[in-house]
């Protein structure tokens, strides 16, 4: 295969075209910075919710090598062996690139872990993870919180909120998602025009060093495989989608409801309690 761009021998076909290293490498930056540069990242302070996993730390690399003012936040959910392993390379890159890392250990400072409920662990773990990722970057001065989601992880999320008639979520389907109560930070997503495939390849082709482990909650969805099929006969499926759910989002109904502050730690809920309050109380 040539390169479409500049027709030097390659291997790689992305973007549904065969192209060489730099060339793709400048395609998928370019997808990239165009997010940032909608939602005016430059001059925020970003706070990068850090997994260990190539998506999350492929956002940090870009931010961190682009002068962003960025730092990272890492939750240690202390789920073996990944927590460990994820919290090496996440301190050990944060070094590297010599930005400020935050990290918040569950069981030392909340007394619990993921692993103390039964069954739903997943729903645990992200009632946990949106309350810290919010909460403490904000503490620490962030103005925005970056996360690792991509395009496929969006259009996979679309489909189940279609099939689950959970047609207001598909609002949030978006590459930024502002504020809606003081203590509530912005999301940016910038990985929004880029999916698993890209985000593995320039993982790969620049060293960004990631966790290639998997939870051992994460359950086999199959919805990417189906994805990737389509595109096999539908070029740039993908891409096209992701930008159709973008034009989409705003015709779905609004989720009407007033945030206040949960009464016993005061971070913004729709309850009296807030979701992670309650699951404390839970395990007291
Ligand atoms: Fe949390 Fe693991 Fe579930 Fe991901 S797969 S939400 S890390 S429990
Ligand atoms: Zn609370």
């Amino acid at each position: 295969m040539k390169c479409k761009i500049c027709g030097k021998e390659t291997t790689i076909h992305a973007f549904g075209m065969p192209l060489c290293k730099d060339d793709f490498v400048r395609l998928f930056e370019r997808r990239v910075e165009r997010i940032l540069k909608k939602y005016k990242m430059r001059d925020k302070k970003i706070a990068v919710a850090l997994s260990g996993g190539k998506d999350s730390m492929v956002v940090l690399h870009y931010l961190a090598t682009h002068d962003y003012d960025v730092f990272g936040y890492f939750i240690d959910l202390d789920i073996p062996p990944i927590s460990e392993i994820s919290k090496n390379i996440v301190m050990k890159s944060c070094k590297e690139y010599s930005i400020p890392l935050v990290i918040t250990n569950l069981r030392k400072e909340y007394g619990f872990t993921v692993a103390d409920f039964r069954g739903k662990s997943c729903s645990i773990c992200g009632t946990i993870k949106r309350y810290l990722i919010n909460k403490v970057p904000r503490e620490e001065g962030a103005e925005v919180v970056a996360t690792g989601h991509n395009m496929d992880d969006f259009i996979e999320f679309f489909f189940k909120n279609m099939l689950g008639k959970n047609y207001v979520w598909n609002r949030n389907m978006v590459p930024y998602l502002p504020s809606e109560h003081p203590k509530l930070l912005p999301r940016i997503r910038p990985l929004y025009l880029v999916g698993d495939l890209e985000t593995k390849l320039y993982a790969d082709i620049l060293g960004v060093k990631y966790s290639p482990e998997k939870c051992p909650f994460a359950k086999f969805s199959g919805w990417k495989e189906i994805f990737y099929d389509i595109e096999k006969k539908k070029r740039n499926f993908r891409h096209e989608m992701i930008r159709s759910i973008w034009e989409m989002a705003e015709f779905f109904p609004e989720y009407d409801v007033e945030l206040k502050e949960c009464k016993i730690c005061g971070e913004p809920t729709s309850r009296e309690i807030c979701s992670f309050c309650t699951l404390k109380n839970k395990i007291k």
